[in-house]
């Protein structure tokens, strides 16, 4: 998986808040290859999201943060 932070919560993507109901979030991350600083919109942060960055054409997996931290 790849580690992400908020950014914008909500997003600041009018459309993605009213495809997703306002449910869409921006976040950050990094590029898994080249570690360039990335963002994008996640329409869904409840559900676990995989695409392909555009960056280095690298396949990154955004999963839902759990509520609370447990068995650590
Ligand atoms: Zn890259």
């Amino acid at each position: 998986m790849t580690f992400w932070k908020e950014l914008f919560v909500p997003s600041r993507d009018t459309n993605a808040l009213i495809l997703s109901e306002w449910a869409a979030i921006d976040i950050a991350y990094l590029c898994p290859k080249c570690e360039n600083g990335r963002t994008t919109v996640w329409l869904f942060p409840d559900t676990t999201m995989v695409f392909v960055d555009e960056c280095c054409n690298q396949e990154v997996t955004f999963h839902p943060k759990e509520g609370d931290e447990d068995s650590d």
